[in-house]
């Protein structure tokens, strides 16, 4: 840890002309974010055109009528046209609320709230932080409000997949911000206290924070938030159940209970997910994927999930995700012990610069409390001049999720030979280690048959057919778009990789 610590200072010396320096940095957040905006709406640009292609690509043209392309391509071209709109509007929107001193505003006016409940601002920091927070994200989700209701009670409604009502639709908003508020304000006071508690030292302990909430938050969904929103029930038993209870066993996946969830009580789009603890998992299904592919297909796509947990994909991002996430910490006290850096952007605590009393309420920001600027300020404003580098963030980590689509898909090609391995060393112990579940077939038989297995590739390739026609996927993809964007490969990609690996079992 002191390793750790007496580097982090070696960055911070080298990073200490951020509070010296006289940088712009409202300018450079006003010129990277209108640069990351540009080089989207170009991609979108790119992917647009597209849409007017008069035939499907001739991989795809066997599995999918004229008229279905024709829909689609119509459906791509609804939402491209929409995301091109919200994509310039929430720049503008954004650019807006810093040039015009929205931010400075939404302190002062959060501290008067508090203040006017009682708790004057010097003394309660955190409080005046929090309500800061809600105040902000409340206000400034109004602006993209409309755009999201266009999307799903016109364009989703248009196309036949939206199963929501307006009645539903603001429900879910106002479950969300109370959501957010019951679990967001506990939180961010215990961060904000680490902050104050840690010193300079915070980096270990707020990773630590994380870590926990991340924990606690794969406890706490699935039982306490998503029935707010949806309803999860035990799978019927039947063929599904039966197949995917039997292949979790193969692979000692500890399942503890299969759902299907009313995916279809919102939109028509479907998919299958797992999650829990590594002792203890659940899978759920939408009920649109049941309804849209016999068991056997079914199967197929829990075979690609179970290879995510197999190849241990969510522990590999969440590690990647944590490295991203001390990155950011290590760099952040240099922003966070300058005033020159908030005064960019209008706030002052010109009273703070070496380590004086803080001029209280003075000024467009007014004071933070015991000659300190607020750390949630700091931390804000750090993210936006991060946002750059964010975005290329964003693109590698997609790239990432797209090599673990991957071996996800090949795993479920192989999936048979993993299995004859998983059940014939399980006396050894040593090929399923850490994957010990509750394995009641498997075990002490000599030969598992794999054979139900050997057609799962092409399982897998009609599942995703059906799920992209359904859904009215994009068929055409422009590659540019597609690197950036997604975090899964086209259709076409994967089709073409699991007929390679089907011929190679072959
Ligand atoms: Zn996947």
């Amino acid at each position: 840890m002191d390793f750790v610590h007496s580097n982090l200072q070696v960055l911070q010396r080298q990073l200490s002309w951020v509070s010296t320096s006289d940088v712009d940095w409202q300018l450079w957040v006003q010129g990277s974010s209108w640069t990351v905006a540009g080089w989207e709406i170009y991609l979108l640009l790119r992917q647009y055109p597209l849409y007017s292609l008069p035939s499907p690509p001739p991989a795809l043209s066997a599995h999918i009528s004229q008229d279905t392309f024709e829909k689609s391509q119509k459906y791509g071209k609804d939402k491209a046209r929409l995301q091109i709109f919200s994509k310039v509007y929430g720049q503008v929107v954004d650019s807006a609320m810093l040039a015009f001193g929205f931010y400075p505003w939404c302190w002062k006016a959060s501290g008067s709230l508090v203040e006017r409940v009682g708790f004057p601002v010097q003394s309660y920091v955190i409080t005046h932080s929090i309500a800061f927070c809600f105040l902000l994200a409340f206000l400034s989700s109004i602006p993209s409000m409309p755009v999201s209701y266009y999307s799903t009670f016109v364009v989703e409604q248009k196309h036949g997949f939206n199963k929501q009502t307006p009645k539903l639709f603001f429900e879910d908003i106002i479950k969300g911000y109370a959501v957010s508020v019951a679990l967001g304000a506990p939180l961010l006071a215990v961060f904000l206290k680490i902050f104050d508690w840690a010193g300079e030292r915070f980096v270990a302990f707020i990773m630590l924070f994380m870590l926990g909430m991340q924990m606690l938050l794969v406890v706490l969904y699935p039982t306490v938030i998503q029935p707010l929103f949806n309803t999860l029930t035990p799978l019927k038993s039947g063929e599904v159940r039966t197949r995917v209870e039997a292949l979790a066993s193969a692979l000692r996946f500890p399942l503890k209970h299969l759902y299907e969830i009313d995916g279809s009580k919102r939109s028509s789009h479907s998919n299958a997910y797992f999650f829990g603890l590594p002792w203890s998992k659940h899978i759920v299904i939408f009920d649109t994927l049941l309804e849209q592919s016999p068991a056997g297909d079914v199967e197929a796509v829990l075979a690609h999930e179970l290879g995510h947990w197999y190849l241990a994909h969510p522990t590999k991002m969440m590690a990647v995700g944590q490295l991203h996430m001390f990155s950011i910490l290590a760099v952040f006290p240099a922003f966070l012990h300058a005033p020159a850096f908030l005064r960019a952007f209008g706030f002052d605590f010109s009273g703070v610069e070496g380590g004086a009393g803080a001029v209280k309420g003075g000024g467009g920001g007014g004071g933070g409390g015991e000659g300190e600027i607020p750390t949630i300020l700091a931390f804000l404003l750090f993210q936006m001049v991060l946002m750059p580098m964010e975005a290329v963030v964003s693109a590698l980590m997609s790239a990432l999720s797209r090599r673990f689509e991957w071996e996800a898909d090949r795993f479920a090609c192989e999936i048979g030979e993993v299995v004859r391995k998983t059940n014939s060393k399980n006396s050894s112990g040593k090929e399923s280690e850490g994957k010990e579940g509750e394995g009641k077939e498997g075990e002490g038989k000599e030969e598992v048959d794999v054979s139900v297995y050997s057609d799962i590739g092409d399982r897998l390739a009609r599942a995703l057919i059906t799920l992209h026609v359904k859904n009215l996927s994009t068929m055409h993809v422009d590659w540019m778009y597609s690197a950036y964007h997604h975090s899964h490969p086209t259709l076409l990609e994967r089709l073409k990789e699991l007929e390679v690996l089907g011929k190679k079992k072959a």
